[in-house]
């Protein structure tokens, strides 16, 4: 059997993703370049973890597909020192990649409703060097993790009905959410900012489908 080169399939993926405009700065494309998603996916879909889609990671859920993780990343303008929420960790993947980019002066925080994926993502982390820059907590994203806010960047990466208010109330002021909202099948990314007059500014940004998120703020299991 072939030994696949992940670095050039690697390098491959982010330079379509900048060809096709989705990576824009050069600090996601940093990022995107050096956290291994091959570490992140199941073992027996380790070849197919450059092919630029969503995954099977168990218990229903997915790793999300390479260019929305991007996508993400850049709409929601993360920069080194941030301190940033994920809600939904599910591989551990996309928090891999916000550490990257935050780097050793910013914080990570991701939470993820399912132990059993918690456990998966900690060994991801762990295996790739990036369990000791990131706060892997067991929960209800939909009520944020009140402990370490407020944060500048929450990052949802699991689709809700409303923004969950709890995230706003834990957002710094000039803070950025990026999330998903809709129903279970049509939904379209959020780009929400709260305003120096701690008013709250929508954006839309594209049609993409997600998993639900399942809590008090979101839909019910
Ligand atoms: N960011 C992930 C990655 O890099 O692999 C992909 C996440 S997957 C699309 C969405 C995740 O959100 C699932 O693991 C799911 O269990 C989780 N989830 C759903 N509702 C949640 C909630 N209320 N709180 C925390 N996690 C939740």
């Amino acid at each position: 059997m072939v030994k696949r080169d992940f670095s050039t399939l690697r390098r491959a993926l982010v330079e379509a993703l900048v060809e096709e405009g989705v990576i824009r700065s050069k600090i996601v494309k940093e990022a995107m370049l050096k956290v291994p998603r091959e570490e992140f996916v199941p073992s027996h879909l380790r070849d197919y973890a450059y092919e630029d889609t969503p995954l099977p990671i168990g218990y229903g859920q997915t790793i999300s597909a390479p260019h929305m993780v991007a996508l993400m990343c850049e709409e929601a303008q993360l920069a080194p020192g941030m301190r940033v929420l994920e809600v939904g960790t599910g591989s551990g993947y996309h928090a891999a990649v916000i550490a990257e980019i935050v780097g050793p002066k910013g914080a990570v925080y991701t939470i993820e409703r399912l132990a059993e994926l918690a456990a998966f993502a900690r060994k991801n982390l762990a295996r790739t060097g990036y369990l000791d820059k990131i706060t892997l907590i067991i929960g209800d994203g939909s009520m944020g993790y009140p402990p370490a806010a407020p944060y500048d960047r929450i990052i949802v990466t699991a689709a809700a009905p409303q923004v969950p208010p709890p995230l706003i109330n834990q957002l710094a002021t000039e803070g950025i959410i990026v999330i998903p909202i809709g129903d279970r099948f049509n939904q379209t990314l959020y780009v929400v900012r709260k305003k120096s007059d701690g008013s709250i500014e929508y954006r839309t940004v594209t049609p993409c489908l997600f998993v639900p998120l399942i809590g008090k703020h979101g839909w019910k299991d």
